[in-house]
């Protein structure tokens, strides 16, 4: 018999079971009643969880897509633009405002530092006319989550249009795309969200929508004047995904009666049993060590182990999947998503795989203490 599955990466992510329901219904047509009803109530579940008054377009791609499309709505060729890019989810940005024939300014850190504001008020303020900040909330190659909130503030003065990647962390840590002047937020089904990959969205916000709030840059599929005029109907430009959008739609109501706030605490108290579960075995951590690390945890392997090897080890034998790191990482961390549909049992079946996996593989580890630390850390945390 092949082994049980376990899926411990930051996306795709496990999915509830009333998800996987909700997928196993007969396809409807995405024009008639029956669909609408359900496109309406997850495009209005969507504000909710975005915590905006604006409309949140809906595309049928993965989260890059709805990245391209922010580039290609905002952005014309010659535009300047600052990205702020720690780690491999902030080179993208770079890599598509390239594309788009933006002249890039960086605000560039090593991969796994925390960006600061007071670097990107600098930066925007040797730039002239930037035409939009590209942030990441959560960059999920690092597992570090910036303080958008201070970023964006520091953004402001500059006019510049805040936009945000927070394709990992929607859900899973407080985003308040009103509250805290984000023109754009991008998400996509498969982290946080609970559902399968397939859908991106991306908030919108009224500065946007303006004229002035237009490129010249070519567009057909990621046009947002096209989307939201068919949103706007409750009609849908394209044929939609639409089991997966009856599915969000079912994963969002579970987020939103449980409580987004809730969802918060919940995570944060996992990423803490992770790190703390992680350290008890003797390991270092690569993100860094305290609340806002509440999405992924990335851990150094042990001297002379390789991450590879060790992510492909738990994988083929005992069907845990964690994450490698990426690009320059790769080989030398592994990574433990903790986001969606995720308790600390998971936690404790990640940290006893990782213990299994790396004695097997001759590393010098406390074997026996990871899962009880994570453990009573999550019983004390759960208690207060
Ligand atoms: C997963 C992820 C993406 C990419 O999303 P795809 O769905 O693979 O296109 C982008 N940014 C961040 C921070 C992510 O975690």
């Amino acid at each position: 018999m092949a082994a049980k599955r376990y899926l411990f990466t930051p996306g795709p992510t496990t999915v509830p079971p009333e998800v996987l329901a909700a997928l196993a219904e007969p396809v409807v047509h995405h024009r008639g009643s029956d669909f609408r009803a359900v496109y309406q109530e997850c495009l209005q579940r969507l504000k909710q969880i975005f915590r905006t008054s604006s409309e949140v377009l809906l595309f049928t791609a993965s989260g890059t897509g709805a990245m391209e499309s922010a580039v290609a709505n905002l952005c014309s060729p010659g535009n300047r633009v600052v990205v702020v890019s720690a780690g491999s989810f902030g080179e993208r940005w770079a890599q598509i405002a390239e594309r788009y024939g933006c002249e890039v300014v960086p605000v560039r850190y090593e991969w796994g530092e925390t960006p600061a504001a007071d670097d990107l008020a600098a930066a925007l303020r040797d730039t002239n006319g930037a035409r939009a900040v590209f942030l990441t909330q959560s960059e999920t190659s690092t597992g570090v989550v910036a303080d958008v909130q201070a970023l964006a503030a520091a953004a402001r003065p500059s006019g510049a249009h805040v936009v945000v990647d927070a394709i990992s962390s929607v859900g899973a840590v407080p985003l308040e795309v009103d509250a805290w002047g984000i023109d754009v937020a991008c998400a996509g089904s498969q982290k946080a969200l609970m559902t399968p990959p397939g859908l991106a969205m991306a908030s919108v916000s009224d500065a946007v929508w303006a004229p002035e709030g237009r490129s010249s840059s070519p567009r057909y599929y990621f046009d947002w004047d096209r989307t939201r005029r068919a949103q706007e109907q409750l009609d849908s430009a394209f044929t939609p995904a639409t089991s997966l959008v009856v599915a969000l739609n079912v994963a969002l109501g579970l987020i939103l009666d449980a409580g987004l706030e809730q969802a918060f605490e919940r995570h944060r108290l996992l990423g803490r049993a992770c790190r703390e579960g992680a350290k008890a075995m003797g390991l270092e951590l690569f993100s860094p060590d305290d609340d806002s690390a509440a999405v992924v945890t990335a851990i150094k392997t042990p001297e002379g182990i390789d991450a590879t090897e060790l992510v492909s080890l738990l994988r083929d034998r005992y069907g845990v999947q964690l994450a490698n790191g990426q690009a320059q990482l790769k080989g030398k961390v592994f990574r433990i998503g903790h986001i969606g549909y995720y308790d600390v049992f998971d936690i404790a079946t990640a940290l006893g795989a990782v213990e299994l996996g790396l004695a097997e593989l001759g590393a010098d580890i406390e074997r026996g203490v990871a899962v009880t630390k994570a453990l009573d850390v999550f019983a004390e945390g759960a208690k207060v």
